[in-house]
């Protein structure tokens, strides 16, 4: 999967980026990251790419022919019908579900703003999709562009050590994950549940499946009512005295 960003900061994506996992995941050519630096593509002789806002106000603007000029420069490389995201926070708030349906995609080019943001008409003519990380506001869209890419790129095949290390994962139906627990089998007083050193594989996933839908009730309401539940689902909700939540 290859990751275009335009940005007026291409160190921060490819330096932040090349640790870890999505490191591994660029050297073992599962994911290719290339940032475009919009400021190499301003005509003027001091490389400026921003301006005063018409109308007036605090802050500068992006101007929009190096955004769009960038943007061109790897409009072929990148495929013509490739999705272009503006990170913005006026766009729609990001989301696990929406991270797996980038994940399908072959190519995705982030555009990252800076200062007061873009100039509305490039936006207009390249942006296919606006998303937000959250209702706050950033300095640019480069840290919300690096937190969509690590998780859409743990999402495409191969990137993990094992496929089914995100399978249960928090929101992947809806609910959060189960506790999890490591050697020692007693820390501080406190020992691991039994069931877990138990062996028995029908009862751990029983517990697992009654405690992440103990902890969605508790600290997440909101997303158990889109979860899937089955009968002995809704059986152990309502034992558990929460049949409400989900009515
Ligand atoms: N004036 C803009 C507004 O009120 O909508 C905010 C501009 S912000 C200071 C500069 C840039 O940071 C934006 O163009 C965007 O790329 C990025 N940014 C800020 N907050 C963000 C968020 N919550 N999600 C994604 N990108 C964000």
């Amino acid at each position: 999967m290859n990751f275009f960003v335009l940005t007026l900061f291409p160190e921060m994506i490819t330096d932040t980026l090349s640790h870890s996992i999505t490191g591994r995941a660029i050297k073992d050519g599962k994911i290719n990251i290339e940032a475009v630096n919009i400021r190499d593509f301003s005509k003027n002789k001091q490389k400026h790419v921003d301006d005063y806002p018409y109308g007036g106000g605090a802050g500068m603007v992006m101007q929009p022919q190096p955004v769009y000029d960038a943007y061109k420069s790897i409009e072929q490389k990148a495929g013509k019908n490739t999705r272009v995201v503006y990170m913005t926070p006026q766009g729609k708030t990001f989301n696990q579900k929406m991270a797996e349906d980038f994940s399908k995609e072959e190519n995705i080019i982030f555009l990252c703003g800076h200062y007061e943001g873009i100039d509305e008409r490039v936006i207009e003519e390249i942006v296919t999709d606006e998303v937000s990380i959250g209702d706050f506001v950033l300095t640019g869209g480069e840290l919300a562009s690096i937190m969509m890419i690590d998780a859409i790129s743990r999402l495409v095949p191969g990137v993990l050590g094992k496929e089914e290390s995100f399978q249960d994962e928090s929101f992947s139906d809806n609910l959060l994950e189960y506790p999890q627990y490591t050697r020692p089998a007693e820390f501080m007083g406190k020992k691991v549940p039994d069931v877990l050193l138990s062996g028995h594989h029908g009862n751990i996933a029983k517990w697992r499946r009654e405690q992440s839908i103990i902890r969605t009730i508790e600290k997440r309401p909101d997303l158990i009512k889109n979860a899937e539940l089955s009968k002995k689902d809704i059986k152990f909700i309502e034992k558990i005295g929460k049949s409400d939540i989900i009515k």
